[in-house]
């Protein structure tokens, strides 16, 4: 018989997320953490914000999992005193020759079954008098939460129902046994290993390595994680108030582009550019040659802006299951039998709305572990 019912592997939001719902069900329940703290890395190296689940391709898990998991985490806010805010998002378009895109936004996001409204350029105005706008839409159901604030409520939910939290823990190896899984762990330099009924593989940036310790050919699977950086730039305390809620450009190619967010104390953020990695390092360095860009493409959205009006602020990193220019991936979220690893959960390229789908995709791993 294993030591333990369910090794899951990452401490950031999701691990976390399906931690606390499955130590409702399995016990012993352990979650490793390589890191000194949970949530030290992506989970919260975001932008905070619920989306609302409109850009998403009709019926993906991004779409579905998304909605779901808005709708559960403003009920989580409101029951545990998690620090959130329905702040709400308009989508303006910057030019006339943009309109046509954000009618077809919107068709797309009423399509996924998200509440949204169009609004003329006085009415964008008569929300938000300083941004550039030729039209819009609201999304009333977008909001902003406290990362932090929603990990600890996840980390206390898991521990009370007797699940053990080891951070400083990097797995190293997984072996299929007859029953489980061997997880060969590495705490400050000291080997050793123990065995698992099932294995959640929730570690984020570093989801296909832990796949690929499994045997998994990540590169025929299509499993291969590309590492792709966004930055943020903040804006001085002078100008921060000509923006009072979220204001998203219509979406370029490769992300949501570069937008307006205000975060729980007020402050007003731009970001997340979009850049790939050439290779895998955990430099959060903001670039600050990127002064000049950033400050365009905020122009576009905020024309009061200069250069001088903003500074660099942070960064995070995307684990993209696309390289640059290819079609978006939706999450893999997979039960491995059919690999001849039963027991094997890998959640890999959990991008944005990764933050949002959190409790929902907690419940999916369950239905997973449940059907199968
Ligand atoms: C710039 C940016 C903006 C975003 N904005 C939003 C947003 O506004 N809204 C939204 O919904 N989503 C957003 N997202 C997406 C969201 O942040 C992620 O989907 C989510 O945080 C992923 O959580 P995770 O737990 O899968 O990964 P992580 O937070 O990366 O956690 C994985 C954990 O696994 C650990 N780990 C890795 N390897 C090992 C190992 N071998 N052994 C033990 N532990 C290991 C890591 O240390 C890490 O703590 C954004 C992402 C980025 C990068």
């Amino acid at each position: 018989m294993p030591d333990v019912a369910v090794t899951v592997i990452g401490g950031g939001v999701v691990g976390l997320a399906i931690a606390a719902e499955l130590s409702k069900d399995y016990s012993p329940l352990f979650l490793l953490e390589r890191r000194p703290k949970y949530g030290a890395e992506t989970s919260s190296r975001n932008s905070e914000v619920i989306h609302a689940g409109l850009y998403y391709p009709h019926g993906s898990l991004k779409a579905q999992l998304c909605i779901e998991g808005k709708h559960l985490l403003y009920e989580l806010c409101e029951r545990h005193d998690i620090p959130y805010k329905r702040i709400t998002k308009i989508i303006t378009a910057t030019q006339p020759d943009e309109l046509p895109q954000l009618e077809k936004l919107y068709r797309h996001g009423i399509g996924n079954g998200v509440e949204l409204e169009m609004m003329t350029a006085d009415q964008v105005h008569a929300l938000e008098p300083h941004i550039a706008s030729f039209g819009g839409m609201l999304s009333p159901t977008t909001g902003i939460i406290s990362a932090h604030g929603l990990m600890d409520y996840f980390y206390h939910a898991a521990k009370n129902n007797g699940a053990e939290i080891q951070m400083h823990c990097t797995v190293v190896g997984l072996t299929k046994t007859s029953d489980g899984f061997e997880v060969s762990i590495d705490e400050g330099g000291q080997r050793s290993s123990f065995t698992s009924e099932i294995v959640v593989n929730a570690a984020g940036l570093e989801s296909d390595m832990i796949a690929s310790l499994a045997g998994i050919d990540v590169d025929a699977a299509g499993y291969r994680l590309h590492h792709c950086k966004g930055d943020y730039f903040a804006v001085t305390n002078a100008k921060s108030k000509l923006i009072t809620r979220l204001v998203y450009p219509i979406p370029p190619k490769e992300s949501l582009g570069v937008h307006a967010l205000v975060d729980l104390t007020g402050r007003l953020k731009f970001g997340p550019d979009v850049e790939y990695m050439t290779e895998r390092s955990y430099n959060y360095a903001v670039d600050e040659s990127k002064r000049r860009e950033f400050a365009e493409s905020i122009r576009r959205i905020l024309p009061a802006i200069t250069d001088d009006d903003i500074s660099p602020e942070m960064s995070g990193i995307r684990a993209k299951l696309q390289r640059k220019g290819e079609p978006v991936r939706d999450f893999v979220i997979k039960h491995e039998t059919e690999r001849g690893l039963a027991g094997l959960v890998n959640l890999i390229g959990i991008e944005s709305p990764g933050l949002t789908s959190s409790p929902a995709i907690a419940l999916y791993v369950q239905r997973l572990l449940r059907n199968d």
